[in-house]
């Protein structure tokens, strides 16, 4: 008993911590009233918005005490009751099925904590929702989210480390300004140990980058890239330089279509062809819309001064820190993209923590050219992840 009093407790803090569940129901609860009349189940989603309401009671409640959360747990305790039969969860799952677009972590927090508030913590479902969450996390970089997943998934007997910085925001309550998740290309928090955090860094058997090098496998897939111009969105996240894009902008591979979220840069470049790094690369990260990610990566060979590179460079962030947004100035990616797409492709990972596998890269054969200064006024002098062990893979080559 005491224990299921543990989770309560940790979901209550999780869901402080992001804000998931009233974010993510509260937007269903939105179209709930709207959909109440034509629905069968008008009665059950009645009964579900007074559960919301009374659920963002308690949460409120909860943050006035954080200090003393353990009787708001025992009073969410009740609440859970209200949680079991289902509908919620069911009405929720439904709402984000309906949902155009990928889900965003907060939902995806959302649903693994109603998922725990009706199924119970050992529910497979449970687990695989809050671990969904965990990665997802990695794209929006939010230690938050990452934290209160952990946690959670701590508190269901998961083995998972929870970060350093997770306990000390938990003991600050949450007072702390948000740091990021350690993790890092140099020293202790290097490569070679990120997978002592992030599990799948060590253990997984399709990492990238790679070392590109023949036999090559012919690969028939056609890319076509019609990337917008948009507000220039730049910012400095520790790691990289990283431009985020305002949907509309697609890569379709075949008769699939990935609609590209960010573009990132790493010195030296990760890939190698033949065991040579080029000076650096741009990585174009794309989801389709069930899910799907692939990278397209060019090549940044050092050469004549690059207008596009120059427009990033002059308005991006010297140090860490939030999104920028450049009003003024438009931006086009396809700016960076070779006209000739020739490409090298292989499944691999994310190649950052917490290097979640399943991602498609093609690497394309045409370097474009960056200018020697510019390289050198890149503010990370190393960023590259060592490239990983082929494992049996077969590199594809158009
Ligand atoms: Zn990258």
């Amino acid at each position: 008993m005491k224990k299921y009093l543990r989770l309560i407790l940790e979901i209550v803090l999780g869901l402080l911590l992001a804000g998931a569940l009233a974010f993510g129901y509260w937007s269903y609860a939105g179209k709930s009233h709207a959909l109440k009349e034509a629905s069968e189940l008008a009665e059950g989603k009645d009964e579900a918005s007074e559960e919301a309401k009374k659920l963002q009671d308690e949460l409120e409640e909860a943050k006035a005490k954080l200090a003393e959360l353990a009787p708001a747990a025992a009073q969410l305790e009740a609440l859970k009751g209200s949680f079991e039969n289902g509908v919620v969860l069911q009405d929720y799952e439904a709402f984000i099925k309906s949902l155009k677009g990928p889900i965003t972590n907060e939902r995806q927090l959302g649903l693994g904590a109603l998922r725990m508030l009706t199924k119970g913590a050992d529910d497979p479902d449970t687990v695989s929702a809050f671990q969904k969450a965990l990665e997802m996390a990695e794209w929006s970089s939010r230690l938050k989210s990452i934290c209160a997943a952990q946690q959670a998934l701590v508190a269901a007997g998961q083995k998972v480390k929870v970060l350093a910085d997770c306990a000390a925001e938990k003991e600050a309550g949450h007072s702390k300004a948000h740091k990021h998740v350690h993790w890092d290309y140099a020293g202790d928090m290097g490569p070679e140990n990120w997978g002592d955090e992030f599990p799948t860094c060590a253990k997984g058997q399709k990492q990238a980058p790679l070392n590109i090098t023949g036999p090559f496998e012919k690969s028939k897939d056609a890319l076509v890239v019609t990337y917008k111009e948009g507000p220039l969105k730049v910012l400095n996240n520790g790691h990289t330089i990283q431009v985020n894009v305002e949907p509309g902008s697609t890569l379709k591979i075949n008769k699939d279509t990935y609609n590209l979220l960010q573009f990132h840069f790493h010195r030296p470049s990760e890939e190698q062809i033949d065991g040579k790094p080029m000076a650096m690369v741009a990585h174009f990260v794309h989801k389709s819309d069930d899910g799907k990610l692939a990278v397209l990566g060019v090549l940044l060979n050092e050469g004549k001064d690059n207008d596009a590179i120059k427009t990033i460079w002059d308005n991006a962030p010297k140090s860490e820190g939030p999104e920028v947004v450049v009003d003024k100035v438009r931006f086009n990616p396809q700016s960076l993209v070779p006209a000739a797409l020739s490409f090298y492709t292989y499944e691999g990972s994310l190649t950052t923590p917490p290097c979640t596998e399943g991602v498609n890269f093609y690497i394309l054969k045409t370097p474009v050219d960056i200018g020697k200064k510019q390289v050198s006024d890149f503010p990370f002098k190393r960023n590259a992840r060592p490239v990983q062990p082929l494992n049996g893979r077969k590199i594809g080559a158009s």
